[in-house]
């Protein structure tokens, strides 16, 4: 039986929680547009309600841009959005984040990436440990680019890449050097697959990308072969119901196959994916899973420690933060 929302809702902001699927310009804070001009900017816009989903990834992916550009255009901005959007995860008991920014912003604005980096490292609060991504679409490997991705192994700051966008492209020849190359000197590799994109999108981030590290990867379930194999190779799915709702990936919430790739032995996380333009954060996530997908509390706990386990921190801090999970659920 489902227990009263209050005591569930109070035991998810009381656990300790990761983000490992978080893209810094969908995750601008709404309220600096707001403030920067509320008459182009009202501070309840439709895509922001509630029950609003989006016609088709690439609507939601032009009102991102859209938005996102009017902010993100120094290096200053990002540590600016930055610092409010860690503080305000911090209030929810985040304690590890891997988010990733879009690349190709140093194209659109000018900037240096490293000092982007930079400026996203200083906004993390005491308390909260950062992992920052680079992320890179399938077609973004252009003159101004090329340069900056094949170098990528080398900035030290950076601590690993992705590929974002669109499923449908190609994946291009330049992609597995990469990848390869940033394997190697270290860097956390993942891969957007199995969000639009059907199983063997899946197959190709981890057999030519070589990642562990899925980002969605929720429709594996269509292909019983790739779920036991993502299970015994202990694949991670860092997994985002919200969004994955609104942008119809599933009809609604209660046809997610998040039970059925956990039950199949697939260790997943939760995050909040673009909550700019989503209006959600972690703890309406798991609060969803609980009163929408009958999730327990052991469930819940059982899908932030996953957070953990797999987080880039040292042996210590996780064993702390996964010791005050347990000591959550027996309280
Ligand atoms: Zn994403």
């Amino acid at each position: 039986m489902i227990k009263p929302m209050d005591s569930v809702e109070s035991f998810i902001r009381r656990i300790p929680k990761t983000e490992t699927h978080l893209h810094i310009e969908g995750a601008l804070p709404y309220d600096l547009l707001v403030e920067l001009d509320d008459s182009r900017f009202p501070s309840q816009p439709f895509f922001r309600e509630r029950a609003y989903k989006y016609p088709d990834f690439v609507n939601f992916e032009t009102l991102l841009i859209d938005h996102a550009v009017q902010w993100f255009d120094s290096a200053e901005r990002y540590h600016v959005a930055c610092k409010r959007m860690f503080e305000s995860m911090a209030s929810l008991n985040v304690k590890y984040v891997e988010t990733s920014f879009h690349l190709h912003m140093v194209e659109f604005i000018g900037v240096d990436g490293r000092d982007i980096l930079s400026a996203i490292k200083s906004a993390v609060p005491e308390g909260m440990e950062v992992r920052v991504i680079g992320g890179m679409v399938r077609n973004g490997y252009t003159e101004v680019m090329k340069p900056i991705i094949e170098t990528l192994h080398q900035w030290d700051e950076l601590d690993g890449i992705d590929l974002h966008g669109q499923e449908w492209l190609d994946l291009e020849e330049w992609a597995p050097p990469v990848w390869r190359r940033c394997a190697d000197a270290g860097k956390i590799i993942k891969a957007h697959a199995g969000e639009f994109g059907g199983p063997d999108k899946v197959y190709e981030a981890i057999d030519v990308l070589g990642s562990r590290r899925i980002q969605h990867g929720v429709r594996a379930v269509e292909d019983e072969k790739l779920v036991a194999r993502l299970a015994e190779e202990n694949c991670v799915l860092d997994v985002c119901p919200l969004s994955n709702e609104k942008l119809g990936v599933f009809p609604s919430l209660e046809d997610h196959s998040l039970r059925r790739l956990i039950d199949a032995g697939i260790p997943c996380t939760i995050s909040t994916d673009d909550p700019l333009c989503f209006a959600n954060d972690i703890v309406d996530e798991y609060i969803a899973l609980h009163s929408r997908l009958g999730f327990s509390k052991e469930e819940l706990a059982q899908l932030a420690k996953n957070g953990f386990v797999h987080a880039r921190m040292s042996e210590s801090k996780k064993s702390q933060y996964i010791a005050e999970i347990d000591a959550a659920l027996t309280q």
